[in-house]
Formats: structure tokens, C-alpha cells, sequence
């Protein structure tokens, strides 16, 4: 059983190339028992040179409808939102997650002090690497403390992705007090964690001699109780869905999980692996 859950599309996601029926015809050709399209909500995005914004819900609503008829079974194909975090939004995610019927609700931390981590380049060499960790890591906690109309905090790793050094690695160590808060926000409000194998692919584009998150992250992860842990490939393009799952589920059951899931209709849906 495979579940990719994290998955944006041209229509609604500009900074995405790929058509549903692409999507749908690349999960079908990869094994991908359940599909989801998290098209991004950037609402009041301050990045200048972000094109990402917000779309007409209403009008991707229909879209959707239309794309899951041609969607071919067994095939699951989920409708979802990936909303982009700042404080003052709050009630703005809360609103639009509870008024549509979305079957997943992602929250993503884009941004570094107003950039988003993509267009940051080597502006946050000022710097040190503990307080950039530290500090995206404790927005994440906050993320989850105050919003409420979620289902999963995307990309814990982000903030690393397209840092130019291959050799920096964020490590639960760096900063564990943020990412017990963090987790217990999840935990207590039984959210769930996202393991983001766009990240993993992107360390391996650039060279990284460590691909996959800190083994440490996630054991915290489960000895706090957390349960519930997704899988998201973030494609952008057809190339990859389901990148880096065959690895990934190798490297969780190593570590202890036993379970992942997706949701349907905002329920948390759990498998073996
Ligand atoms: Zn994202
Ligand atoms: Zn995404």
C-alpha cells in the first residue's frame, strides 16, 4: 500500500508543471494506491519574488470533481490544500479548511524572516545554523499550537532544502527543545508528521552525502507518542511521485514505524508497511 498524499498541479499551483491526468497516469505507473493534490494557498505571501498566492476555491472545487470522474480505480484520488503559514492568517486557514470539504489539510513554514526558504539563497548566511534551525523549527510549533483546521505539518526539513551547503543537515539535536514543542503540539491535538521525500530528493540532486531526515527526529517522534506519520512526495512534476517511498519505508521500519497513513474526508486513514 502506498500512499502519496502531497501533490500540487499547474492548474492552481504555478510553480507546479504537471496536468491531474499526468499526475493520476504517473501514481498509476509507480504503484501509488492513493493520490493526493495539495494545491498551495499562500494567503498574503510576502516573498516579492514568490509567484505562489492564493487560487479561487471555489472554482478548484469544481475542477476537482471533474478530475477525480476521470480518474481511473482503484486509483483514490484525494482533494487537498497545502496552506502556507504566518501568524496573522490564522483565522484565514482556519475558515477556508473548515468551509470546504477537503479531504487533506496541509500547513507548511515557507518562510525564513519574510523569504521564502526557495528564494532565500545565501542571504541567511548571517546566520549560524543552530539559530536557522531553531528558530524555523519553533515556527513550526507555533504553526501547530495555533491553528486548528489541520491535518499535517508538511517538510519539518524545509528550512535545509535548498541551502547551498550539501553537508548541512538539520539534527534533532540542533535544537530539541523546539522539536518537542513541536511534537507535542502534533500529539496533543492528534495532527500528523510528514515525511517529505521531495526533500530527500533534493539532497540527492545536490550531492548530499546524507539523504534521508535525522533517525533521531523521528524516534523522538514515536517515544512522545506520536502516532500518526505521512508520506509526501511534493511532486511538482510527473517525475516523481512516489520518489524515494521503497527507501523510505526500509529506513522507517528500521527505526520502529510500523503505520502510516492518509486522510479521507479528514480522517486519519492508517496502513502497515
Ligand atoms: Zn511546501
Ligand atoms: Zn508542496
Amino acid at each position: 500500500m502506498r500512499a502519496d498524499i502531497h501533490n500540487h498541479t499547474c492548474h492552481f499551483s504555478p510553480d507546479a508543471k504537471m496536468t491531474p491526468d499526468e499526475l493520476i497516469n504517473a501514481a498509476i505507473a509507480n504503484g501509488i494506491d492513493v493520490a493526493g493534490i495539495t494545491e498551495h494557498y499562500e494567503y498574503d505571501n510576502p516573498d516579492p519574488e514568490d509567484t505562489v498566492q492564493t487560487f479561487d476555491i471555489d472554482e478548484y472545487n469544481l475542477r476537482f470533481e471533474e478530475w477525480k470522474r476521470s480518474c481511473p480505480p482503484p486509483l483514490k484520488l484525494l482533494k487537498g490544500i497545502e496552506f502556507g503559514y504566518q501568524s496573522h492568517i490564522v483565522p484565514v486557514i482556519d475558515r477556508i479548511a473548515k468551509s470546504n470539504d477537503f479531504d487533506i489539510v496541509i500547513l507548511s513554514n515557507h518562510l525564513f524572516r519574510g523569504r521564502d526558504v526557495y528564494f532565500l539563497g545565501d542571504h541567511y548566511k548571517d546566520t549560524s545554523k543552530i539559530e536557522r534551525h531553531n528558530e524555523y523549527i519553533n515556527v513550526m510549533a507555533e504553526m501547530c499550537e495555533k491553528c486548528s483546521g489541520y491535518d499535517v505539518a508538511a517538510h519539518f526539513d524545509y528550512i535545509n532544502r535548498y541551502n547551498t551547503d550539501k553537508e548541512e543537515y538539520l539534527l534533532y539535536d540542533d535544537c530539541p527543545k523546539a522539536f518537542d514543542r513541536f511534537f507535542e503540539a502534533l500529539i496533543s491535538k492528534n495532527k500528523c508528521l510528514e515525511i517529505n521525500t521531495r526533500s530527500v530528493y533534493k539532497a540527492y540532486m545536490k550531492g548530499s552525502s546524507i539523504i534521508m531526515p535525522d533517525r533521531k527526529i523521528i524516534e523522538r517522534y514515536l517515544a512522545m507518542g506520536g502516532e500518526l506519520i505521512s508520506l509526501g512526495s511534493d511532486s511538482h512534476t510527473p517525475d516523481t511521485l512516489g520518489i524515494y517511498f521503497d527507501d523510505m519505508y526500509e529506513y522507517l521500519r528500521a527505526i520502529g514505524v510500523t503505520e502510516l497513513c492518509y486522510f479521507e474526508k479528514r480522517q486519519p486513514v492508517t496502513f502497515g508497511i
